[in-house]
């Protein structure tokens, strides 16, 4: 079975391996669309989580059972399905504790391409089938499903992690497609005012279609002084992080009112420490609250989020700008999610 992988830190390419075995709760996907995430570029080029060695890339892909374990219950070949890019084990004590993202260990329900091989495969290996795969509607094409995989969930866990309320004045901060997402979710939620941080022209136009009432273009001045100035001095009451840096909780922090809160969902690829305003966060005192947060995958969250596609709600679809035909392209889609173009928000690769 050929995939797309990671040879070693800062190096790509392709490798045979062996199809995965399948144990009794398991299945095997054949790939029809997938997509690559800024989160394989932070694995491979950062280094963000260690070295791996032929690892294959990926996790965000729709495709076709092909094979079932014998104690798999609603899923056969043939069916296409939507995968999460995190596949929890739902019977460890980590998910009945309510992180299922962190069955096994920390991060250790994020599984492709970070503890074994990833979707940029021929075929790619599904633990709990029943628990992580959903039933793709013919209604929702894969377009839209593979934005499903990541993009959507994570958007929205930062928007959960920030907590936002009705008519709350919030901040996004990154209009990548995930930050994209956290500005859909967040008018959702019922956000009065939305600042979106962005600079490329796609992201920002789409954010205003997604929600977004006002654009702050941090390469045009500090965001922070750009908050002050839409918000009167005052600040706002929720920051969701889906881009920047290590610094970015300096900005998020000092923009927050007291008793605000700060949901990050951006993968920190470099460095050892984030800091903390010391003043700004109330001398430790300011209840201005930091959480951070790997999305939650399975089979439950993947079918609401298929429910908001198809009661038109979302348009996650809008998010791709780049589509290839064919598997080889796979590697030009990735270069192009490295090295971020203008016009880039998303590219896609059909496998089929
Ligand atoms: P993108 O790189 O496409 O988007 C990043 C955004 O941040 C862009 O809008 C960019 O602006 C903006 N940005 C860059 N630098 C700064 C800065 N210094 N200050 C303010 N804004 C800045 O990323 P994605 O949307 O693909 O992903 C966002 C993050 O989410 C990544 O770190 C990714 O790895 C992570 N992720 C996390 C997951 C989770 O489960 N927690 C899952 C999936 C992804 P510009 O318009 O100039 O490019
Ligand atoms: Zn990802």
């Amino acid at each position: 079975m050929k995939g797309f992988a990671m040879k070693k830190i800062g190096q790509v390419g392709w490798v045979e391996k062996e199809v995965a075995a399948l144990g009794p709760k398991d299945a095997l996907v054949r790939p029809t669309a997938i997509s690559p995430c800024t989160s394989d570029v932070h694995t491979v080029w950062a280094g963000a989580i260690g070295d791996r060695r032929d690892m294959i890339l990926g996790h965000e892909a729709v495709g076709i059972v092909e094979q079932v374990g014998e104690l798999v219950r609603d899923f056969k070949p043939g069916d296409r399905v939507v995968v999460p890019a995190i596949t929890p084990d739902w019977d460890s004590l980590e998910a009945q504790a309510g992180y299922s993202m962190h069955s096994g260990g920390m991060l250790a329900g994020w599984k492709f391409s970070n503890f074994k091989d990833g979707v940029f495969a021929e075929l790619f290996h599904v633990n709990d089938a029943d628990g992580n795969l959903a039933h793709l509607p013919d209604s929702v094409d894969d377009k839209t499903a593979v934005m499903l995989c990541d993009m959507v969930p994570t958007g929205f866990h930062g928007v959960e992690l920030a907590d936002i309320q009705f008519g709350d004045k919030v901040l996004v901060i990154g209009i990548g497609p995930v930050g994209l997402m956290a500005v859909a979710g967040a008018a959702i939620r019922g956000a009065s005012e939305i600042y979106a941080v962005g600079s490329r022209p796609n992201c920002i136009e789409l954010a205003k279609e997604f929600g977004a009432t006002h654009i702050i273009n941090y390469r045009n001045g500090s965001i922070e002084d750009q908050v002050a100035q839409l918000t009167g001095g005052k600040g706002v009451d929720r920051v969701v992080i889906a881009g920047g840096d290590n610094d970015t909780f300096i900005t998020a922090i000092r923009v927050l009112k007291p008793g605000g809160k700060i949901g990050n969902v951006n993968y920190l690829g470099e460095g050892d420490y984030v800091r903390i305003p010391r003043a700004e966060w109330g001398c430790g005192m300011s209840h201005k609250q930091i959480a951070g947060g790997l999305m939650p995958g399975g089979r439950l969250r993947m079918e609401k989020l298929l429910a908001l596609v198809t009661s038109g709600r979302i348009q996650p679809g809008k998010l791709v700008t780049h589509e290839f035909e064919g598997f080889e392209h796979v590697e030009e889609a990735l270069m192009l999610m490295k090295d971020k173009p203008k016009d880039l928000i998303k590219p896609i690769v059909y496998v089929r």
